[in-house]
């Protein structure tokens, strides 16, 4: 671990099952734009580190770890990890649990916390994350001034990907180690069948949303049927969430979930400041609204000003005549 070059310790987040999250690839790929990818897993699986390895680490620590346990576990095996590894930047997924592990550890260990970065860089100084902040209206860049930053990535937003390397360095924290402090506990842990084949919101490649303009719950049926034929994940304004169409986990925006997908569809949503908050970093932003003047047409890509029950029809049709 000593003669990696300018290390950057990356939290690798486990789903229950011990498979790595789908953050993991681009977390990898942002520490390699800017030194050295050193993985951290904490619980993974049998085939967990062979597969943070394939997104390009130059080496994979792995510690046991206990899922009835929560965050404190992880805090302790991210500080083991940090002084060994005396990494430049520490990148942790802006999930909840990366957001709950990134500010008790940035505590602990004095460090500056940078959250919800859609980009990391580097200059003369070390590692700077990049921020999309005021509804995205502007870009801001936060560096500390001492220490290594922790820095949060918001996922789906950062496209770099790392190569695999040939000479991965495989390296087991041997423990039993204590659990600093009281660490809270969940338990017992049960999969959940998941009811949806559909991505999940964040860190979804292509996202549709609906808002009021799809007028109920049942007519809702439309945006997912247009997500279906996209494979995409379904989102929804506020005024959506609050009408009943759709429960609020599917809620994009200032007080809903950020998503930075390279599409992102909005069909009868007006483009509140709110809702900008959380979709506005999409890549390619396309709206549907009868309304001309909706302000979503100023930050879309592409627009079409029409009745929505009229052209989402068609777009389907026409998406499933590409598949034959
Ligand atoms: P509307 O603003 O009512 O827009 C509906 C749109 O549908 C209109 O533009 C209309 O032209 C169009 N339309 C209607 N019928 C059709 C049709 N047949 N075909 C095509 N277009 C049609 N909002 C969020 O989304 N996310 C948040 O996280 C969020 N957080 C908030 C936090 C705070 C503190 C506050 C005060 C507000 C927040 N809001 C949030 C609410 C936000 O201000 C807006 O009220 C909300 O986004 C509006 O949702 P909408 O665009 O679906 O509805």
């Amino acid at each position: 671990m000593a003669d990696n070059v300018n290390p950057i310790l990356v939290l690798v987040d486990v789903d229950p099952s011990g498979a790595p999250a789908s953050s993991t690839a681009a977390l990898i790929g942002a520490a390699s734009a800017i030194g050295t990818p050193i993985a951290l897993v904490v619980g993974g699986g049998p085939d967990a580190a062979a597969q943070v390895a394939s997104f390009g680490a130059a080496t994979v620590i792995s510690e046991e770890g206990d899922a009835s346990l929560l965050t404190v576990p992880v805090v302790d095996a991210l500080q083991r990890a940090y002084e060994s590894v005396q990494p430049d930047a520490v990148l942790i997924s802006n999930s909840i649990a990366g957001r709950d592990v990134a500010g008790r550890f940035a505590v602990r260990a004095k460090l500056a916390l940078a959250v919800d970065a859609v980009g990391v860089s580097r200059d003369d100084e070390g590692v700077v994350a990049h921020h999309s902040v005021y509804g995205g209206a502007y870009l801001v860049d936060s560096a500390p001034t001492f220490g290594a930053p922790v820095i949060t990535v918001r996922q789906g937003a950062v496209e770099a990907r790392a190569e695999a390397v040939d000479d991965t360095v495989f390296a087991a924290a041997t423990g039993p180690f204590p659990v600093s402090g009281v660490a809270a506990s969940a338990g017992p842990v049960e999969a959940v069948e998941q009811a949806s084949s559909r991505p999940e919101l964040r860190g979804a490649a292509r996202v549709v949303s609906g808002g009021r303009g799809l007028a109920s719950k049942e007519k809702f049926v439309l945006v997912e049927q247009l997500a279906d034929a996209l494979g995409a994940a379904v989102g929804a304004s506020r005024a959506a969430v609050d009408a009943g169409y759709i429960p609020q986990s599917h809620q994009v925006g200032q007080t809903g979930v950020s998503v930075s997908p390279q599409l992102y569809v909005a069909l009868g949503i007006s483009g509140a400041i709110q809702h900008r908050a959380g979709m506005q970093t999409s890549k390619t932003i396309v709206a549907i609204n009868k309304d001309p003047e909706a302000p979503i047409f100023d930050v879309a890509d592409f627009g079409i000003v029409g009745d929505l029950f009229t052209v989402v029809p068609q777009l389907i049709a026409a998406l499933e005549a590409r598949k034959k």
